[in-house]
């Protein structure tokens, strides 16, 4: 069975005392956690050891970084390695997000590199794909979102590619407010499930999570989750609200 995720992903985001707050109001609540429906924290890299301590193994509640090298040690001044990650008892790396395909050119092959690198390493990636106005506009996104996943996961064997979380994220939607609509959201995912099936067979297809991602809000959390191929989503800014956020894991299916 698949699972169902809602992930945060703080961005930079917050001072330390502000996630030690925000850490504390949200585990202060109560959700209907367990091995099929998670939610993981994607949290600032001076924050993971105080998010790894406060979630202290709490059932279904797990920490991710943002980003990580692709090299396993060395020379690379400002850099963080999945070894790094890994000692911390981080579970989850965010790979790929626009904003890092964008700001630090990071093109698919790059992240193939880090992909490997994160599912050898024994971490789950959380690979983000999607794409911009432009091309929704042109109505080629599936084209494009077939490429991203050609390029950075389609080398994978079918017991990897079950490791790996896919979060679609409509540039367009991201921070804008703008959220897909959830017939929008169901389309692509379909879209994106059926990519996995033509390569590595519908059952593997059907036991990889699709997280949706865009101006996820307490408020269209439920209908966007319902959607048949919605397993969740990945939510930047009403993250930063334990409240919001909260409503947000209560509405997995
Ligand atoms: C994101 O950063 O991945 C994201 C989806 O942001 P927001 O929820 O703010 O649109």
């Amino acid at each position: 069975m698949r699972q169902q995720i809602a992930a945060a992903n703080w961005k930079m985001n917050l001072t330390y005392s502000q996630a030690e707050q925000l850490l504390d109001n949200l585990l202060s609540k109560e959700y209907n956690l367990n091995a099929n429906r998670k939610v993981v924290l994607a949290v600032p890299f001076p924050y993971l050891k105080l998010a790894v301590d406060k979630v202290n193994g709490k059932q279904g509640i797990f920490i991710a970084a943002q980003n990580c090298n692709t090299k396993k040690s060395g020379a690379y001044t400002g850099e963080t390695s999945v070894e790094m990650l890994q000692s911390l008892s981080v579970n989850y790396v965010v790979l790929g997000h626009s904003e890092r395909r964008e700001y630090f050119n990071e093109s698919n092959a790059f992240l193939a590199e880090k992909v490997n690198l994160v599912l050898e390493s024994n971490l789950t990636p959380i690979f983000c794909c999607g794409e911009s106005l432009d091309i929704r506009e042109a109505g080629t996104q599936n084209e494009f979102v077939t490429v991203q996943l050609t390029e950075s996961l389609f080398h994978l064997t079918a017991e990897q590619i079950t490791k790996v979380v896919i979060a679609y994220e409509p540039i367009w939607a991201i921070g804008t407010g703008k959220t897909a609509s959830s017939q929008q959201a169901q389309d692509i995912h379909e879209h994106i499930r059926n990519s996995f099936a033509e390569h590595y067979g519908q059952k593997v297809a059907n036991e990889i999570s699709i997280l949706y991602g865009g101006s996820v809000k307490g408020n269209n959390a439920a209908e966007l989750f319902a959607m048949a191929d919605v397993d969740g989503g990945l939510v930047g800014g009403a993250s930063l609200n334990a409240d919001e956020f909260a409503t947000i894991i209560n509405a997995l299916k």
